[in-house]
């Protein structure tokens, strides 16, 4: 957010708990009195109400620990860069208070598709094998504490979707390296921001940037919704080769606004800049950007090059075994020395 912005179009309401002035950018929505800590939710011309469901995760981390805690994470983990919790040097450390709708719901999906197969007709002469399509079905539930942020432009802080599944929790850079198809990135899974919530109290928040929210709970709970169809969908894809119907109904349970202290860190690693998102109360990486190791980026490159020349091996000669396995040799060998080459003399 630039100050241009937090000048510009600058608004006023009174708290409805302690009448105290909160003022506010155009837009924003969900108000924090700095005063109480009452939260209102302006819904509408003049309309304003109160967030009864109103709670905070205390910032029980502060720098110190999250400087601990994102130098483990550093040290962790397949293909992240040996050294890269003795070289990274930290840009941007920040900490501020982002407001997040948590919505509490079930989402149930009944889908069908078909599956293909293959099966051998025939006898003597004339065997063969014919594919055929074979109906399937199934269901599945989920319950989840479906995080949305309560901003129009999530994109502000980087890395909020691995908030929710379908994100990625650990982001591998491979740099110009081409062979990296998506290996050391992780996968996000459920989390629930709602753990450790108490009553919100401006004191369990000390000294820390609190943002003021834009989106009303209704459409965090259409937003949400939409999410969850999205990735039900998603998920239901995978179950068949071709998914014809699925249908995902979204029961909300609940939903609470709760105010999460959250820090942004910025570090450089070789003349790179990465970027890393953690959590003030538990202390957690939530996502992070790492560099993958040279040495790792020589194994992957050996490994896949000897698997390719495995397998032209197996078509120039088939059936030779020697032949194939000198083949497989030679095309190891020349991958292994290029991403040699490539790790020696390449940035990043
Ligand atoms: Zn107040």
């Amino acid at each position: 957010m630039t100050d241009a912005l937090e000048t510009a179009h600058k608004k006023e309401i009174s708290c409805t708990n302690c009448g105290a002035p909160i003022e506010y950018i155009e837009g924003e929505s969900v108000l924090t009195c700095g005063f109480c800590g009452t939260t209102s939710m302006l819904a509408g011309f003049d309309k304003i109400v109160k967030v009864e469901a109103h709670y905070v995760l205390p910032a029980k981390k502060q720098k110190p620990e999250i400087r601990v805690s994102v130098m483990e994470w550093m040290k962790q983990g397949w293909l992240k860069a040996a050294d890269l919790a003795d070289q990274a040097s930290f840009s941007k450390f920040d900490g501020i208070v982002l407001p997040f709708w948590v919505v509490k719901s079930q989402a149930k999906t009944y889908w069908s598709g078909k599956n293909r197969r293959s099966r051998t007709v025939g006898s003597g002469d004339n065997r063969r094998t014919e594919t055929y399509w074979e109906p399937t079905s199934g269901q599945f539930s989920e319950e989840y504490n479906w995080s949305v942020y309560a901003r129009e432009k999530p994109d502000e802080i980087w890395g909020l979707d691995a908030l929710n599944p379908g994100g990625k929790s650990v982001q591998a850079d491979w740099g110009k390296f081409f062979m990296g198809l998506g290996m050391g990135s992780r996968a996000s899974g459920k989390s629930n921001l709602l753990d450790g919530k108490e009553k919100f109290d401006l004191e369990k928040i000390p000294e820390m940037k609190i943002i003021n929210g834009q989106i009303t709970q209704d459409r965090a709970e259409q937003k949400s919704r939409n999410d969850m169809l999205n990735l039900h969908r998603q998920i239901a894809d995978k179950k068949a080769t071709t998914i014809t119907d699925c249908d995902t109904t979204v029961d909300i349970i609940g939903v609470d606004l709760v105010y999460v202290p959250m820090w942004e860190l910025a570090y450089t690693y070789k003349g790179k800049s990465y970027r890393v998102l953690a959590n003030g109360n538990s202390g957690e990486v939530i996502t992070g950007e790492a560099p993958v190791g040279k040495w790792d980026k020589v194994v992957v490159l050996a490994i896949i090059m000897t698997i390719l020349g495995a397998i032209l091996g197996l078509i120039a000669h088939f059936g030779d075994v020697s032949e194939m396995w000198i083949g497989t040799g030679i095309a190891g060998g020349i991958g292994a020395g290029y991403a040699l080459w490539t790790a020696m003399f390449s940035k990043g």
